[in-house]
């Protein structure tokens, strides 16, 4: 008899604790949806615009993971949607190549943009993200990944600039005309070239932000250096969790932090973990996110997915995901101040600041 009892109060207590979970569960993804209706949310860098413009080509990575409905359901807002081109040729011939396949593939999402032009917009502002928030649209701001693709002339990056690209990762995984990258094997100008000093200049006078992922300790500090605008990583993660090349050590975090700019995590299962990464999960992600908080604190972090580039994690599988994070960071005991601060607000800080200082810089 009293055994039985046992049994009831113990299934008791193991059906109100599930129930319980549920709610709580029910409650912060409630939470989390007011949230994302409410504050500004943006990827910092998903790969996106080659997979829609060329969804026959295959180079090895999952494809579809950032769609305009996909964005919707996950309430993300916006993205900086890079072309990516890959490492080449060096010679002047190869280079102006470069050139060419990426204003062809800008222009040929732009067209895709227009196309679309009921549910998406292209920014070209700080301001055009919350406008563009206000009339319920997805938005699209342009970014290059690899300045292997503005080619040997500094006037590509007026072109550039005039198309709407706000943002250029320096180099890709390789040296470049621009500066060292963090996964070549050898140092060949120790940081920024001549060239690469003079980018990073017409960079800050046009107000193009600077990424520093993909690049090597040496260019990130030569960067720091010699940009007048606040820099970012727009997908890295933290090289003390996970010691991959692509990740930050803490004095670059700090570096990149003191000088007012960003450490925008990834969602790449092989930049999170090194035992499983395969299991990387939300969890995973959010770890490295606490541990830039803590560093140097929550205006410095947010978040870059590389969606459609190799991105993704076991709960992340793609745009419509990214309520799972916003959960996850509830579940942790951050603010809704602190989220909107990660999702959004400290981007456009940054984004302002760039064009501060390239209006200013025009004004000399
Ligand atoms: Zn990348």
């Amino acid at each position: 008899m009293k055994r039985k009892f046992i049994i009831a109060v113990s299934l008791l207590l193991a059906c109100s604790y599930t129930l319980c979970g549920q709610q709580n569960d029910e409650e912060l993804y409630r939470i989390a949806d007011s949230l994302h209706n409410a504050m500004f949310t943006i990827d910092t860098h998903i790969d996106t615009p080659i997979c829609t413009n060329h969804p026959e080509w295959d180079y090895g990575v999952e494809k579809g993971q950032v769609t305009f409905q996909l964005m919707k359901k996950g309430g993300l807002d916006a993205a900086l949607f890079a072309v990516y081109i890959d490492q080449g040729k060096r010679d002047a011939v190869s280079s102006q190549k470069a050139v060419d396949y990426v204003k062809r593939e800008i222009v040929l999402f732009r067209k895709y943009i227009d196309e679309h032009s009921d549910i998406a917009a292209q920014a070209y502002t700080a301001d055009d993200f919350l406008k563009y928030k206000a009339e319920g649209k997805r938005i699209v701001m342009f970014a290059i990944e690899n300045g292997y693709g503005i080619g040997k002339e500094i006037s590509n990056l007026d072109m550039f600039y005039d198309l709407g690209v706000r943002a250029i990762t320096l180099s890709h995984n390789y040296n470049n005309d621009i500066c060292d990258a963090s996964r070549d094997s050898v140092a060949e100008w120790n940081g920024l070239s001549p060239y690469g000093e003079k980018v990073v200049e017409r960079m800050n006078e046009l107000g193009i932000m600077i990424d520093l992922s993909h690049v090597a300790t040496s260019t990130l500090f030569d960067v720091l250096e010699k940009s007048k605008a606040p820099v970012f990583a727009s997908h890295s993660a933290v090289r003390k969790i996970r010691n991959h090349a692509r990740n930050l050590w803490d004095d670059e975090i700090k570096a990149i932090a003191a000088h007012g700019g960003l450490i925008q995590v990834a969602a790449e299962k092989y930049f999170l973990s090194a035992t499983a990464p395969k299991k990387a999960t939300v969890k995973t992600f959010v770890d490295h996110v606490d541990y830039v908080k803590n560093l140097v604190g929550i205006e410095h972090v947010g978040i870059g997915t590389d969606f459609d580039g190799g991105g993704g994690l076991v709960d992340l599988r793609n745009a419509g995901d990214m309520k799972n994070i916003t959960v996850e960071m509830l579940r942790r005991g951050y603010t809704h101040r602190e989220i909107k601060m990660f999702w959004g607000e400290n981007f456009l800080r940054v984004l302002k600041e760039v064009e501060k200082t390239a209006k200013e810089l025009q004004g000399e």
